[in-house]
């Protein structure tokens, strides 16, 4: 008997990419989704080897694709430095695909842990993940620095365009030289910022924290406070009380303080030096890069989902070898699911979103009755039933859970 597919009424926009996670990509649409789904798909091939040969226009579609259809998923893509355009033989070293489509689409991207329940976060009290918001532009990352190697004052001047008079303040007054930095961020950006946190956080149903240094900065860090706060009185208030949700601001330290002490649970939106840092601590507390997933929310509500990891090069140099692999494919699986459940979302098609949930579902019994990839096998409680399995046995473990589930 041939079961029926699931139809999924509007565009998913697909950005294909490299190295093993291209191979695993192919092997799950294979597995996972083409058995059970009717996709309308609209396809880009992000690989290097076809920005390359597109001059890289291929990513500005994809990216334009996503700005029509609203729903984006996509694979990790290699970020071509020297090493590579000499591997692949390149025009030139191409700019990251996931900075183009940023850039392009003014998103905020938001970094979740999956979590499975034999595999414990490092703080033992973390039940219900803590999801990442790192505002990605400006301050320290597009900043300007300067080595003063003598006396002499460093000022702040800002020259008005209208060509009233200049806006001066002195920095220090060095009497033996030392160093400056000037850093920035725009009213549009933290805005967008604020939009993509509140609109996440509210999408999933999780509070919102946010936290800034402002009683020491006083306008920079007070005036990202200051945004929040009126995104939140303007748009969010009266949602977030009738879903029961808050959105509470506190100083950085207290939040870091907070959160080890905390069951997890919710949005923490950062700026982007403290995103930086902590978004690789929460990870690594979480386990492994391969259990992460990510996804670039735009302030106009376009969605594009993705692992948190890399291409895993060093896999895939193995695999071409024609030696076994054991990678990873739960963050690639959790970026259609939430690709699938987003398009249920807006078209109005429960019948995906529940796809979406035993496909997820179906992944982490597959690890927690023992099945696993080599990564996770180091990070799981111990057990008899603890299995390391290849590249494509999991996902075939997770093919079989999913159909019995399916076939309920
Ligand atoms: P990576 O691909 O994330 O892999 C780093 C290491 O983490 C791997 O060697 C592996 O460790 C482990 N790992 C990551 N994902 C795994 C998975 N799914 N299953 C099992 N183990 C996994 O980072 P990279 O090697 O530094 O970067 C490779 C390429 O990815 C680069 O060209 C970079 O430009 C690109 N990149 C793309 C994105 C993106 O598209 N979003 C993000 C980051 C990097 P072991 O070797 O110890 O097993
Ligand atoms: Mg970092």
């Amino acid at each position: 008997m041939v079961n029926s597919l699931i139809k999924v009424r509007n565009v998913i926009v697909e950005l294909d990419g490299d190295e093993m996670t291209r191979v695993m990509w192919e092997m799950l649409k294979e597995k996972l989704l083409f058995p059970h789904l009717e996709m309308n798909i609209e396809y880009y091939d992000l690989s290097l080897e076809n920005r390359d040969k597109t001059d890289d226009a291929v990513t500005y579609q994809s990216a334009l694709a996503i700005k029509k259809h609203g729903v984006g998923v996509k694979c990790a893509t290699i970020t071509p430095n020297e090493d590579r355009v000499k591997e692949y033989n390149l025009k030139k070293a191409w700019k990251s695909p996931n900075g183009t489509i940023r850039a392009f689409l003014d998103g905020t991207v938001f970094r979740a842990p999956i979590m499975v329940n034999n595999i414990r976060p490092m703080v033992s009290c973390w039940k219900k993940p803590i999801v990442i918001g790192r505002h990605a532009y400006g301050d320290v990352y597009s900043g300007v620095e300067f080595l003063a190697k003598q006396a002499g004052k460093a000022e702040l001047v800002f020259t008005p365009a209208d060509g009233s008079a200049p806006h001066r303040e002195l920095i220090h007054d060095f009497s033996k030289g030392g160093i400056i930095q000037g850093i920035h961020n725009t009213q549009q950006s933290i805005a967008s910022f604020a939009k993509a946190c509140f609109t996440y956080a509210y999408d999933n149903r999780i509070d919102l924290w946010f936290s800034t240094k402002d009683t020491i900065s006083k306008v920079y860090d007070a005036y990202f406070r200051e945004v929040f706060a009126a995104e939140y009185e303007k748009n969010w208030k009266d949602k977030f009380a009738a879903a029961g949700l808050e959105y509470f601001f506190t100083l950085i330290d207290d939040a870091a303080a907070r959160i080890v002490r905390s069951e997890g649970g919710f949005l923490w939106a950062l700026k982007n030096y403290d995103g930086d840092v902590l978004s690789d601590l929460v990870a690594s507390a979480n386990g492994s890069l391969a259990m992460m997933n990510s996804v670039l929310v735009s302030p106009d509500g376009c969605f594009e989902y993705e692992a948190a990891h890399g291409t895993v090069q060093k896999h895939y140099y193995r695999h071409l070898k024609g030696e076994e692999t054991s990678s990873n494919s739960m963050a690639l699986i959790f970026a259609w699911t939430g690709a699938l459940r987003k398009r249920a979302e807006l078209d109005n098609t429960p019948a995906v979103a529940d796809f979406a949930d035993k496909l997820e579902v179906a992944a982490k019994e597959a690890i927690e009755g023992g099945t696993m990839t080599g990564d996770l096998l180091l990070l799981a409680d111990p057990s008899p039933r603890n299995c390391k399995v290849n590249t494509q046995d999991f996902i075939e473990a997770v093919a079989q859970r999913l159909a019995t589930k399916l076939a309920r």
